[in-house]
C-alpha cells in the first residue's frame, strides 16, 4: 500500500478510520460521552478532512480518565504499559493479542525500511523490562520478521562490546549519544570498532537530523569516527506505532495502516506541508486503548514531497521540541534538542545537563551543568559564545563534577537518562 499513489493512501486510511470510529462508539466510554457531549455523529466522519469535527484529546484528559479509555476488559489484556511520565503522570495503556500483533507487525515494518532481514541479527541497547512499550515492540517486530535479537540493554559499554565482538550483529537499537560512548570505550581498549560488522543502527531518544533535515552535530561527530548507517525512528506508547527513515534520511515514513497524522498550530488549524507545529494522532486498529486525535506535544513537520524510496507516506521530520518544554528567551523561542545538539559539538563534554528555571522578572533562565577534564577558564566563555552565535542566547555555564551529573542523569526511576530539567 505505501507505493500506492498518496490519493489510494488516503482512501485506504479512511476506510480504516471509518471501521476505528465505529468500534470505538461502541466500546469507548470516554469517547461515547465525547460523541454526545459534541453531538457527534461518528457515521458522518468519512474522510479525513472530516476529522476536524471530533474535539482533540491532550494528555491531561487521559490522566484524568485514564480507565474510560480502556475499551476492553481486564481479561482481554496481556500487557501493561506505560507512558515514561517523562512530563506528569505515566498512564497506562493495556495491550490485547490483537494490539501485540499490531505493534509487532509495526515495527517488522521499520525494521524492513532500514533494511533488516530475516536472519540478520540486531543488538538491543534500551531496557526491555519496567513496561517500557518499545522494548518490547523491537523484541516483537524482530522475532515476526524472523531475525535474532541480543537484548543486552543499556548503557555499560564494556558489556556491549563483549557481546558485539562474540556475535557479530549487524544492526544495534540505540540512543545515538551512547555510540559516542561506545566509541570511546573501544579507542581505549584497542577494539577496531569499524570493523566490527555493525553497518547500521536504529536511533531513538534524539534528534539525528536538524528541522532542515540536514545531520545535526550529533549525527557528524559520531559518523566521522564511525561510518554507520543512522536511522532515525520516532515513537510513543500513545501511538503504538513509529515513524521510521528509509535510505533517504528524510524524515520518518508513516505506517499508512496504523496511524493518521496531523500537524496543527496553537489555535488547532492544520499548518501548510513543510511547517511546524504540533502533531496530532489517530489512532487506527487499536483494540485496548485507541485515540482520537492524540495531542502529542511535540513539534515536527510534515514532508509530502516524494521520496526517493518509492514510498508515497508522507514523512514527519525530527522532533524539534516538546511544546510544554519550550523556552522563550529574550523574544527567542527554542526548544531543549537544538540545545542538545550545540552541546554535542564539544568532544570535550562528558556529561551535561540542561537546567531551565523562571527569574524574578517572568522570562526563562538557562544553566548549563557540564563535566569536563578541560580545566582551561576560557573553555566555558567559548561554549557561551557559541550558544550566543548560534541560538542567540547566553546561558549561565557551570562545572559539576561526573559522579555529580551522572547520578542526576542515570536516575534510576527515570527509563531514559534526564539531561533536561525543567524548574519553571
Ligand atoms: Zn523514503
Amino acid at each position: 500500500m505505501e507505493r500506492q499513489s498518496p490519493e489510494e493512501i488516503k482512501a485506504y486510511q479512511e476506510e480504516l478510520l471509518r471501521r476505528q470510529l465505529l468500534y470505538i462508539q461502541e466500546h469507548s466510554p470516554y469517547y461515547r460521552r465525547l460523541f454526545e457531549r459534541h453531538a457527534i455523529e461518528v457515521a458522518e466522519i468519512q474522510t479525513l478532512g472530516d476529522l476536524v469535527h471530533i474535539p482533540t484529546t491532550s494528555k491531561d484528559d487521559i490522566q484524568a480518565c485514564n480507565e474510560d479509555f480502556s475499551c476492553v476488559g481486564r481479561e482481554e489484556i496481556i500487557d501493561y504499559c506505560s507512558t515514561s511520565g517523562t512530563l506528569g503522570k505515566p498512564v497506562t495503556f493495556g495491550l490485547t493479542e490483537k494490539d501485540l500483533e499490531r505493534l509487532a507487525y509495526n515495527e517488522m515494518r521499520s525494521f524492513q525500511t532500514i533494511g533488516v532481514k530475516p536472519g540478520d541479527v540486531v543488538q538491543l541497547m534500551t531496557t526491555m523490562d519496567r513496561r517500557f512499550m518499545a522494548g518490547l515492540a523491537y523484541f516483537l517486530g524482530l522475532r515476526k520478521l524472523e531475525a535474532g535479537i541480543l537484548r543486552v540493554g543499556s548503557g555499560i559499554p564494556q558489556l556491549q562490546w563483549d557481546v558485539i565482538l562474540k556475535h557479530r550483529p549487524r544492526f544495534l537499537i540505540a540512543v545515538p549519544s551512547f555510540l559516542l560512548k561506545l566509541i570511546e570505550y573501544a579507542e581505549q581498549h584497542n577494539i577496531d570498532y569499524c570493523n566490527a560488522g555493525i553497518e547500521a543502527v536504529l536511533c531513538i531518544g534524539e534528534s539525528l537530523r536538524d528541522a532542515s533535515l540536514n545531520d545535526s552535530v550529533l549525527t557528524r561527530r559520531i559518523r566521522e569516527k564511525w561510518p554507520l548507517k543512522l536511522y532515525s525512528t520516532y515513537a510513543s506508547t500513545e501511538m503504538g506505532a513509529a515513524f521510521t527513515e528509509c535510505e533517504a534520511f528524510q524524515g520518518g515514513h508513516l505506517h499508512e495502516d496504523l496511524i493518521i497524522a496531523e500537524v496543527l498550530d496553537e489555535d488547532e488549524r492544520p499548518v501548510p506541508d513543510g511547517e511546524s507545529g504540533e502533531l496530532v494522532v489517530t489512532t487506527l486498529g487499536v483494540q485496548g486503548v485507541p485515540l482520537l486525535r492524540f495531542k502529542t506535544g511535540d513539534i515536527v513537520r510534515k514532508h509530502v514531497a516524494p521520496c526517493v524510496c518509492g514510498r508515497n507516506t508522507y514523512r514527519i521530520g525530527p522532533v524539534e521540541g516538546r511544546k510544554q518544554q519550550m523556552v522563550k528567551y529574550k523574544g527567542t523561542t527554542l526548544y531543549p534538542p537544538a540545545l542538545h545538539d550545540l552541546l554535542a559539538g564539544f568532544a570535550e563534554i562528558e556529561h551535561h545537563v540542561i537546567e531551565i528555571s523562571h527569574n524574578d522578572i517572568g522570562t526563562d533562565e538557562i544553566v548549563i551543568y557540564i563535566s569536563t577534564k578541560e580545566t582551561a577558564a576560557e573553555f566555558l566563555s567559548q561554549i557561551k559564545d557559541r550558544f550566543r552565535a548560534k541560538l542567540r542566547v547566553t546561558p549561565r555555564v557551570e562545572r559539576r563534577s561526573s559522579e555529580e551529573l551522572q547520578r542526576v542523569i542515570f536516575n534510576p526511576l527515570s527509563r531514559k537518562p534526564v539531561t533536561f530539567i525543567d524548574k519553571r
